[in-house]
């Protein structure tokens, strides 16, 4: 066998484990990073390569019929270029280029946060190809971090689709991302995307797993009252082994939350009725 064959065996044995081992504990999700990439429409595809051209597979990314190509380009803004910046196939639609901030600040431009797909008044950029360039109005973007789900892993971490989750990763330097956006259609892998900007702040590297610590809001809800009473009325559990008297008559509010194991003495619990207070015993 090939050296290289032998290879590209034990990475994929090796990354199937790693997905196995992520999907048997709860709320764990692979994290993958995306470099700097290109996506290119079928029009600005012949302009930068030529007529008819085709795009030639150099490896299959994790998405379904997603793959990176052979071919590159440089990427122009007033400040500087980036060269060799990979194009990933098939064509779309529209072209999107997607960068890092770190990528930005050497392009000299200033783009957004965006969700793929989602270019509509974005940065201009200069793509430059081997037989042309093509100058952008719109179309350069930070990735909005995200996790690619099944509608399957979405029930079973009880997300939809749009929703922001905050994710959790225990690295080195461990990191918490804020605003992670769930993407379910049928035709996803679990995976979570980060750019390298936000992998290097936590030390991440493709292969390891964050853990969903919490579900956030769905865009439309952003800032519904409802949700900002939820968080007003979150109540932090007493952690002591004994609720007695002296403790009801300290802690302050209408409700007092104890743990199962705690031991809530029968003057603590005359005492809370009389002061109208609730003790509240919660499954830890
Ligand atoms: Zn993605």
């Amino acid at each position: 066998m090939e050296p290289e064959w032998i290879q590209s065996i034990v990475e994929e044995v090796v990354r199937q484990l790693g997905r196995k081992e992520a999907v048997q504990k709860p709320n764990q999700v692979p994290l993958a990073v995306s470099a700097r990439h290109v996506h290119l429409s079928e029009q600005h595809l012949a302009i930068l390569f030529g007529q008819s051209y085709t795009l030639k597979k150099k490896s299959d990314l994790s998405q379904p019929n997603q793959f990176a190509a052979e071919e590159t380009v440089i990427l122009s803004g007033p400040k500087g270029t980036i060269e060799r910046v990979r194009v990933l196939g098939p064509s779309r639609h529209l072209t999107q280029v997607e960068v890092s901030q770190t990528d930005a600040f050497k392009l000299g431009l200033t783009p957004p946060i965006r969700q793929s797909g989602d270019i509509k008044g974005s940065s201009p950029i200069t793509i430059i190809g081997p037989k042309g360039s093509v100058y952008l109005n719109e179309g350069l973007i930070i990735a909005q971090a995200h996790i690619h789900m099944a509608p399957d892993d979405a029930r079973r971490f009880g997300v939809e689709d749009g929703q922001y989750v905050q994710v959790r990763a225990e690295t080195e330097r461990p990191i918490t991302f804020e605003r992670v956006r769930i993407r379910v259609s049928p035709s996803y892998r679990l995976e979570m995307h980060i750019d390298t900007d936000e992998a290097n702040s936590g030390f991440i590297r493709t292969g390891q797993t964050g853990e969903i610590i919490s579900a956030g809001q769905t865009q439309s809800t952003c800032h519904s009252p409802v949700l900002i009473e939820e968080k007003q009325t979150i109540i932090p559990l007493f952690e002591g082994k004994l609720l007695s008297q002296h403790e009801v008559k300290q802690l302050d509010g209408p409700v007092i939350r104890v743990g199962k194991t705690t031991i809530v003495t029968p003057l603590a619990k005359d005492t809370a009725r009389e002061l109208g207070k609730k003790i509240e015993v919660i499954d830890e």
